[in-house]
């Protein structure tokens, strides 16, 4: 339904009303500039929302470059460090959230994500940021400065920023449209693929062990030279849990992983003369007994412990440790939490976010060619890149 037409004149026009394009509104309407933000769905921040389980873990305390894939992974220093977690928690903390840290400096909600939502649009109507929903655009022209048309009109701009986020859940409103503004440019990109999503085993797989969906491991994964240690669920298609969405993100079709499920040692499982218990028994005690048994027929000869040989006790310890799969494919887009790859920084300014060869064309948050562990450090990437384009746009 067509409404009014507008036709709306600002400094800074930013598409994309998620965790980045309102941090980037934010800032640079505290800097006196007039911001539009154009969003396309009914409501801001819809990934806020659904993430951490609905509790959205807003950043990490450990937020370093080490905890981001990037075809440049000195590119997101800058940003990085110029607004920390200590910043996004003093802004949490002025708000009066209450949050508290899960494990390994992963900061979530006590309560719900749309407590960061309602900060962000708080933010928003102090920062005088006006909000524009379910505002489609059409095209955008670049005459000295940006025009863009929307089914609502016409925005005019000096400055334009693409805060559209990548491909991963389509059906909440993700789209290619900050590729295609990239590709309208002239600008180079990182092909995107799905990270930080499950992974889809074999028929043969999925034979022997489809019957454990819903066990989880704890376990050490490791693909190539990374290695992640926390839990490992089976699905009905495959492999999922957080082990798995981390490692998926190094993971390339045709190469294995490693899994280690004596991780903590072998301690529990070791082989004396005395001992009539069967190797599934053993390994049922560092594991699910639905799990050792399941692996430990597959595997090996189950039998009582003792009547092994060196030899073979020896082997069993070094499969245990090193138990090779090959996935087959991901679970794609509709199943990741992130899009690997995006527009390639080396068309952009690590200091402003800025296109080096289009001016006043701004590329932030998941779009770029940045992307995080799991575990908070998403958010902070989209908080630190908004808030260094706030600085300029
Ligand atoms: C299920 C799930 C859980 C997650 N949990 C966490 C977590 O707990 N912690 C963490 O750090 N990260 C988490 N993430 C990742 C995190 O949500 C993203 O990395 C982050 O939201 C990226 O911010 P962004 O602003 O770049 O993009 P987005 O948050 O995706 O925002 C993009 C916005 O642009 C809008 N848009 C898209 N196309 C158009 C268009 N053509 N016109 C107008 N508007 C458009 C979208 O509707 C959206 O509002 C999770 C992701 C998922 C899918």
């Amino acid at each position: 339904m067509q409404t009014e037409s507008i036709t709306e004149t600002v400094d800074v026009a930013i598409i994309g009303g998620g965790a980045a394009g309102l941090m980037c509104a934010i800032e640079a309407g505290k800097r006196g500039r007039t911001v539009a933000v154009i969003e396309h769905a009914d409501q801001i921040g819809k990934k806020i929302l659904i993430s951490g389980g609905g509790r959205c873990n807003f950043t990490n305390l450990k937020a370093g470059p080490s905890s981001f894939l990037s075809s440049n992974p000195h590119f997101c220093k800058s940003a990085l460090a110029r607004y920390t977690p200590a910043d996004f928690i003093a802004l949490v903390d002025k708000h009066r959230i209450k949050y508290h840290e899960k494990k390994d400096g992963q900061l979530f909600c006590d309560h719900r994500a749309h407590e960061i939502t309602r900060m962000l649009e708080k933010e928003c109507r102090e920062a005088g940021v006006k909000v524009f929903l379910e505002t489609r655009v059409s095209g955008i022209r670049h005459e000295g400065s940006f025009l863009v048309q929307t089914n609502r009109g016409e925005f005019r701009s000096s400055s334009l920023v693409i805060a559209t986020g990548g491909l991963s859940i389509p059906k909440i409103g993700a789209t290619a449209f900050g590729y295609d503004v990239a590709r309208q440019f002239g600008l180079k990109l990182v092909e995107p693929i799905p990270g930080l999503v499950p992974l889809v085993m074999s028929e043969s797989f999925l034979r022997v062990f489809g019957s454990l969906s819903g066990v989880s491991l704890d376990v050490r994964i490791t693909c190539g030279n990374r290695s992640f240690d926390d839990a490992m669920l089976f699905t009905h298609r495959g492999l999922s849990g957080p082990a798995i969405l981390q490692i998926s993100s190094y993971w390339k079709p045709g190469s294995s992983l490693e899994i280690d499920l004596l991780k903590k040692g072998a301690d529990g499982i070791t082989r004396t003369p005395e001992e009539r218990r069967y190797l599934s028994t053993l390994l049922g005690v560092l594991h699910p007994k639905k799990f050792a048994q399941c692996f430990c027929d597959h595997a090996f000869e189950n039998k009582p412990v003792a009547q092994y040989s060196e030899r073979e006790w020896n082997e069993i310890l070094r499969v245990l440790r090193t138990w090779r799969v090959e996935p087959v494919t991901t679970e794609g887009f509709s199943k990741a939490e992130v899009t690997l790859g995006g527009v390639d920084t080396k068309e952009l300014s690590s200091k402003t976010m800025e296109a080096l060869n289009v001016p006043g064309l701004y590329f932030i948050g998941e779009v770029v060619d940045v992307t995080g562990h799991l575990g908070g450090f998403n958010f902070q990437w989209a908080w630190s890149s908004g808030y260094a384009a706030g600085q300029y746009a």
